[in-house]
């Protein structure tokens, strides 16, 4: 059925040329919120992903002893501190979430935030959330979903979700090493919830249930940490410009793999890290027109 669905691929979705007259709020405000001690520099990874992907305000919400560290990495994101105790990060972050979430238009979670009891509540509360908002879980935050026994339940069709093989194994209890019948289970799993899932790869799948793709771009000098994480960032900065839910994974997942090849023509792939991956997401979207 997969390979059905996939030959007849759709079209590669498309930005829409910015208003000469557009502003910063034409474009989005995402909120990501994730990262560790230890763990800083993934959900950083993500925002800066999301400013080179075209969001017009990026806010980041991590652990306050990560504070510094992530708003060093890039001047053109904003921070917001949660405590560090994992109880009081689900708390404050809920409140934050719903403090944030007028402004906010786009939610990712998950990069670097590991897992636990309060890490369960914020994928929580983001899931419960009455809104069309769109949603990105990835990493930690998939994990996190697979502690709750009814995950499906909680799935709705604003959401992506980027599970690589391992955390989709997690989630739908297909053995990694068994990428079609992965693959079958993302289908179902989009026709039952309406979500779109990312199963990534060197192929990634994307899928909603009715529409299904396997991205062409990317190489092995992607497979490296940080990848996802930058794949995360892409996704929200789609989604803060309103492209729908399926085409902005679409288009993300391609434009991704574009930059790890343009940034492999550079480097090399032995050398090629997610940091690279930044460094040319510009000219992967420059590129497509
Ligand atoms: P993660 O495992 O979450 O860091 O995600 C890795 C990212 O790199 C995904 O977007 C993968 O599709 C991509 N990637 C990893 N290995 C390869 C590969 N061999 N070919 C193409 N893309 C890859
Ligand atoms: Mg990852």
């Amino acid at each position: 059925m997969v390979n059905e669905m996939t030959t007849r691929s759709p079209a590669l979705p498309q930005l829409a040329p910015r208003d000469a007259d557009s502003h910063k709020g034409d474009y989005g405000r995402v909120l990501l919120i994730g990262g560790s001690p230890g763990m800083a520099g993934s959900i950083s990874l993500s925002a800066s992903a999301s400013i080179r992907s075209g969001a017009g305000l990026v806010t980041v919400a991590v652990p306050r002893r990560c504070l510094e560290t992530v708003a060093g990495y890039d001047r053109c994101y904003m921070t917001v501190a949660l405590p560090d105790d994992l109880k009081g990060f689900y708390e404050l972050a809920a409140s934050r979430v719903a403090q944030l979430s007028e402004s906010a238009t786009v939610f990712g979670c998950g990069p670097g935030m590991r897992t636990g009891a309060g890490a369960e509540g914020i994928v929580k509360t983001l899931c419960s959330q009455e809104s069309d908002k769109p949603l990105v879980f990835d990493a930690d935050a998939l994990n996190c979903l697979s502690q709750c026994d009814d995950w499906k339940s909680m799935l709705a069709p604003r959401m992506i979700l980027t599970p690589h093989p391992g955390e989709w194994e997690r989630l739908s209890g297909v053995a990694a090493s068994d990428r079609k019948a992965q693959e079958a289970a993302a289908v179902e799993t989009g026709k039952a919830t309406g979500a779109t899932i990312v199963l990534k790869g060197s192929k990634t799948f994307v899928t909603d249930g009715k529409k299904s793709v396997h991205n062409s771009t990317g190489n092995p000098g992607m497979a490296s940490g940080g990848s996802g994480d930058v794949l995360t960032g892409v996704l929200c900065g789609l989604l803060a410009q309103g492209l729908a839910v399926f085409e902005a994974a679409h288009l993300g997942v391609f434009v991704h793999g574009r930059a790890g090849d343009l940034a492999a023509e550079a480097v090399g792939q032995i050398s090629l890290s997610a940091s690279d991956l930044l460094l040319h997401l510009p000219a992967a979207f420059m590129s497509l027109s």
